[in-house]
């Protein structure tokens, strides 16, 4: 999905972040002042630098635009996640049905960057919580993977930010999330494994003192 800057709460991402910040699961950022625009002309200056130092020749028909190219995706399309300027809009609204089941959302695409290569980490993720005071709309649930997938990323931050960012917004702990994905910097290069993936899972409240309750969770993660 694109960025919809329509969709955005940039008051809730900021309370977002401090969250983060206190539960020590924030990405190391250093604040800077650049516009969107300054930040795509200076990683089009650096990309070309990258690219003259592996002997591209950049006056090439096909070639000319890359460096342009990889600075508005790297700006506008895989790291739109590190402002939370565009952080999705997700007020929860109170559970007047008060529904206390478990509610699940699986099979969540899940395409980041890892922050060690900054090659593609793809896969899925699978989120649950049980309303409390509040709901979310399920595609909420979706909106808050993408926007912290949209970042160069460590599978288990990502993970760890999706639980904090819900625990926020939803007001409990009763929330559990796990992410299953394929990394190309294990597949392309380093141990060149073509098959494996990486599992990762932050369960909180009930779901890590109810043992029936996580298994519940757990058979529906791994129903195919
Ligand atoms: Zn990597």
């Amino acid at each position: 999905m694109a960025l919809n800057k329509t969709k955005t709460d940039p008051e809730l991402g900021h309370r977002v972040h401090e969250h983060l910040v206190l539960n020590r699961v924030e990405t190391p950022t250093v604040p800077n002042d650049l516009s969107d625009a300054d930040k795509t002309n200076a990683i089009e200056h650096h990309f070309r630098g990258i690219m003259e130092a592996l002997g591209l020749d950049l006056t090439d028909d096909s070639l000319i635009d890359s460096p342009r190219r990889v600075a508005k995706m790297f700006v506008s399309e895989i790291f739109w996640g590190l402002d939370y300027d565009n952080f999705p809009k997700c007020t929860a609204v109170e559970n007047k049905m008060r529904y206390d089941e478990m509610v699940v959302e699986r099979n969540i695409s899940v395409m980041s960057s890892c922050e060690h290569h900054f090659v593609v980490i793809d896969g899925n993720a699978t989120v649950a919580y049980i309303p409390g005071q509040h709901v979310l709309g399920l595609s909420k649930l979706n909106r808050i993977v993408e926007y912290f997938s949209k970042r160069p990323q460590i599978q288990e931050r990502l993970t760890e930010q999706i639980y904090f960012a819900l625990q926020y917004i939803l007001g409990t702990d009763d929330i559990a999330v796990v992410v299953d994905a394929i990394h190309y910097c294990v597949r392309s290069r380093g141990v060149e494994d073509h098959g494996s993936s990486t599992v990762t899972s932050k369960l909180g409240g009930r779901f890590r003192t109810d043992p029936a309750l996580r298994a519940e969770f757990m058979s529906i993660v791994n129903k195919h």
